[in-house]
């Protein structure tokens, strides 16, 4: 049938045998050769299938120029099929399909060339593929070996870093950013009894005493929450079930976003200075108890014998008024030292009494006006200057009846302690810095040698006697400015003067 169709095409033409004169040379020469070179043809889009089959996994970028390739060379076998059919049947109409077919597909095969020729160009060589090959190999053992060091290295980091936290008296820890513990040292081990699971995350709370472990979680996770610094002072049971007190603390450790990646921590036991400060506030409170009782329990009979002393003056017969004068005078003396006494350590006691809460706007011009007159007569007497440098005149910081006390104390001494070949001058200057107030009283007195400085703010230490004085005017200025959680400083110069500053938060 197929050849009937064709027959109906093809039958007006003659075959090409007829333009050789079926001569058998020219006619088997050319129809074998054609044969040959369409068998050769047909081999090599076989060999171009098999490569894109091998390769259909790789993502081999030249796979369809293969196939352009492949059907470029299959055309070019079947025109010479056609020129050995062409010898004896005129096919010429589908021998004219067929180099259609091929022509096209070879102006497609040499557009495609064309443009890869540089990328292929571009393609290493074998030799260099090999060389490639080999260089990445030895670049990939010496990564190798590279890594290996560096494992090792961080392997002995580990191992020191180990030694080091168990080296330390303290208990260390590690947690993660989420705040689960990761790792204690051999001493938390040693303490506390528990295993390495029984203690890991926040296994930890077991140990701590239930009247601690709430504050203890809450700081915990108030760290954790906002990143900052962690401490907590809590008591921890031992293997032998005895609680002792320790002081935990914990560090962030930040990547480059800022952002918390690790904790690192310490465990202290601070037992005995826990009892210590214990038995000081005991002694403390002792001693507050003393000085209230005693203040008061002195003051009548001081009064007492003030009376029975003038009485005794009185009474005395004229003759004996002055021989006895002289001694009269001095127990007088005595007694308004004792009265002295008595009225500072009932200020003492009264202030350790007395509460911080009570803030008050203190306005300082007035006090330092209420101190020259309440001072007067020595004040003109001495010729005194006192000048003032108020950048805040009006300040926040403490109850009135302390900042007079304050006040009184420093301009007191700073009168007190004059130089005696100079009128006194001096200065009250008040700053505010960032959240703190400073106060300071600068004299041109005699000044505090640098070895009595240290014990300036003593109970009953007293370094000049020029003048008269307890010795607890300095010890009441730092309890007020210990109540309100602020300090003072001194600077002296022997001979030139001296500055008190007192520091105090600003509260409004
Ligand atoms: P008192 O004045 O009653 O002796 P204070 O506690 O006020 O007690 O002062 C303690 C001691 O510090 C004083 O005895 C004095 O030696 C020294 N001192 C205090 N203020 C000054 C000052 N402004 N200049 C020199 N010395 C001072």
């Amino acid at each position: 049938m197929v050849e009937s169709l064709f027959s109906s095409f093809e039958n007006n033409y003659m075959p090409h045998g007829h333009c050789y004169f079926w001569e058998p040379y020219i006619l088997w020469s050319h129809a074998l050769s054609d044969s040959i070179i369409a068998l050769a043809y047909m081999t090599i889009p076989l060999s171009l299938v098999k490569i894109v089959r091998g390769r259909r996994e790789d993502d081999f970028a030249y796979m369809w120029m293969l196939v352009l390739f492949a059907l470029f060379i299959l055309g070019c076998g079947a025109t010479h099929v056609m020129d050995v059919v062409n010898i004896w049947e005129p096919w010429y109409y589908t021998d004219s399909a067929i180099r259609i077919i091929t022509a096209l597909a070879s102006i497609g095969t040499a557009i495609m060339l064309v443009k890869v020729t540089p990328q292929l160009i571009m393609l290493p060589s074998a030799r260099r593929w090999q060389q490639m090959n080999s260089e990445l190999k030895s670049l990939n053992d010496s990564l190798e070996q590279k890594v290996q060091e560096r494992t090792r290295e961080l392997e002995q980091m580990a191992e020191r870093y180990k030694f080091m936290t168990n080296a330390i008296p303290q208990i260390v820890w590690t947690a993660n950013a989420r705040g689960e513990v990761d790792f204690f040292n051999d001493n938390w081990y040693a303490y506390t009894g528990l295993t390495e699971p029984e203690s890991l995350l926040s296994g930890w709370g077991k140990v701590i005493h239930p009247q601690d472990l709430a504050a203890v979680v809450e700081q915990w996770s108030n760290s954790i929450a906002g990143g900052t610094p962690f401490e907590a002072k809590f008591r921890m049971k031992n293997v032998e079930e005895e609680y002792y007190w320790h002081l935990g603390r914990g560090i962030p450790m930040t990547d480059a976003s800022g952002a918390v990646s690790q904790w690192f921590g310490t465990v202290t036991n601070i037992h005995e200075q826990v009892e210590k400060q214990e038995e000081l506030q005991r002694i403390n409170e002792d001693l507050d108890n003393f000085v209230y009782t005693a203040s008061h329990d002195l003051k009548t009979p001081i009064l007492n014998i003030e009376g029975l002393l003038t009485l005794l003056h009185s009474k005395a017969p004229a003759g004996e008024r002055t021989d006895l004068g002289n001694i009269y005078s001095r127990m007088d003396l005595s007694v308004q030292k004792l009265k002295d006494t008595i009225h500072d350590l009932a200020d003492i006691s009264r202030i350790q009494r007395e509460s911080a809460d009570e803030l008050h706007w203190i306005v300082l011009p007035e006090l330092i006006e209420e101190f020259k007159v309440n001072s007067l007569m020595e004040y003109e007497a001495s010729g005194a200057r006192i000048e003032t440098d108020l950048e805040e005149e009006e300040i926040c910081c403490m109850s009135r009846k302390h900042m007079r006390s304050l006040l009184d104390n420093l301009l007191g001494n700073a009168l007190k302690y004059r130089h005696p070949d100079r009128t006194p001058h001096i200065q009250v200057r008040t700053r505010l810095q960032g959240e703190e107030y400073s106060i300071s009283v600068q004299d041109n007195g005699i000044g505090i040698s640098p070895e009595h400085q240290p014990r300036v703010f003593d109970m009953f230490r007293r370094f000049h006697l020029q003048a008269t004085g307890t010795g607890v005017g300095l010890y009441i200025v730092k309890k007020i400015v210990d109540k309100y959680a602020g300090r003072i400083e001194l600077q002296s110069t022997p001979g030139q003067g001296s500055t008190f500053t007192v520091w105090l938060k600003k509260r409004s």
